[in-house]
């Protein structure tokens, strides 16, 4: 079996459903048309479903003969983003856009399925099509696995796949060990008391305060975390005062942060809280704090990237295999990783020739359509050597 040729077949499908869901992009734990029609094509080639997470897919694929169970994961959310690409096949609902790419991620797995269906007397086992929600908001993983996804019959190993604007189109990232850092947010409320401008001893300066904090919460970075391993705190908004000439008696602010290690990530909120409390004594101020956790870092599984990276290597030729630096952003799929061994791959998708040079979320985001079958290809050579 040459899993590109068998790719092939069906590129004209692929293209045409990927454009299709392009066209009708909905959001995140919304994907209510999306999954219908997952669950419609899967049904038509003949694989059993259920529904998981409100708008989440599973199907399942049972082989020839029992053996191990192979998951393959695709995400199938867009976002709140006014398309501005210019494509005949552009968003026809307001304000929203696949402009992550998901709508490669959903017609890539479905133009597996409809391989694999085809193959299944050959195969030894069970593969697990995971079509999940809402992956922008770290919320669809947590679902599929809740509703079982993973159980009955129990997966051996999960594969995912992501396109990524910043890696050319040809080539793919597998590497094992931390991937992707974690992403959790926080709230931060500080409260003073308002005054008269003229008049800052009659009140409290939460304004004054907050500055303070801004500036201490960026030392965690360089003198409380192990520089040997990296976080981001951000300060994404702040909002404080009314007028100019009112001592301003509350702001509040929001932030998102980023880790690799568990012990890092736990730490956080504690290390924050230290200096939120410890200023806001010194300015007399009082504060409210919240922290969730929200998505975890994305570990690749040394023994199931080794193999999928053997079984990519026959589709894409090894030397296109590449590693990078990590990436400080997340992807839920370490829900999945966090229970079975897993990898997720990175496939390019940048090709300056056809403008698709714009970042992830960008209104403009193009990617290279040419990745279709060797995402497609991976996917089935990872389900044929898994399952041989
Ligand atoms: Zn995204
Ligand atoms: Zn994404």
């Amino acid at each position: 079996m040459n899993a590109l040729d068998e790719a092939k077949k069906v590129n004209d499908w692929v293209f045409a459903i990927r454009r299709e869901f392009h066209a009708d992009p909905e959001k995140s734990m919304e994907e209510f048309r999306t999954s219908a029609r997952v669950a419609e094509e899967l049904g038509k080639m003949g694989i059993p479903i259920r529904r998981l997470g409100r708008t989440g897919v599973l199907g399942t694929l049972e082989g020839a003969s029992p053996g191990k169970v192979l998951a393959l994961r695709a995400d199938m959310d867009a976002l709140s983003i006014q398309e501005q690409t210019g494509f005949d096949y552009s968003s026809k609902n307001p304000g929203v856009m696949h402009a992550c790419g998901h709508d490669f991620h959903t017609a890539i797995l479905l133009g597996a399925a409809k391989v694999l269906s085809g193959m299944k007397d050959q195969l030894k086992g069970t593969i697990k099509f995971i079509f999940q929600p809402s992956e922008e908001t770290a919320m669809g993983a947590k679902l599929m696995v809740e509703g079982g996804a993973l159980e009955n019959p129990k997966v051996d190993m999960a594969f995912g796949l992501h396109v990524i604007a910043d890696l050319p189109i040809g080539k793919v990232v597998l590497q094992d060990g931390g991937f992707m850092a974690s992403g959790d947010n926080w709230e931060c409320a500080i409260k003073g008391v308002t005054a008269h401008g003229s008049s800052p001893w009659q009140g409290v300066d939460a304004i004054v305060c907050a500055s303070a904090i801004v500036q201490g919460l960026q030392t965690l970075m360089s003198r409380v975390n192990d520089a040997r391993d990296p976080i981001v705190v951000n300060i994404g908004t702040i909002h404080g005062g009314d007028r100019f000439n009112i001592i301003p008696g509350k702001v509040e602010m929001t932030g998102m942060n980023r880790a690799f290690s568990v012990t890092a990530r736990e730490s956080m909120p504690t290390w924050m809280e230290e200096v939120i409390k410890g200023t806001c004594a010194a300015y007399r101020c009082q504060y409210e704090f919240t922290y969730h956790f929200s998505c975890a870092p994305l570990v690749n599984d040394a023994w199931a990237t080794s193999l999928v990276k053997s079984s990519v290597a026959k589709v894409i030729g090894a030397g296109n295999i590449l590693q990078i630096p990590r990436i400080m952003g997340s992807e839920d799929f370490s829900e999945y990783a966090m229970k079975v061994p897993s990898t997720f791959m990175v496939l390019g998708v940048r090709n300056s020739a056809k403008d698709c040079v714009y970042s992830q979320h960008s209104e403009h985001y193009k990617a290279d359509e040419d990745c279709l079958p060797t995402g497609v290809a991976s996917f089935i050579q990872v389900a044929a050597d898994f399952l041989s």
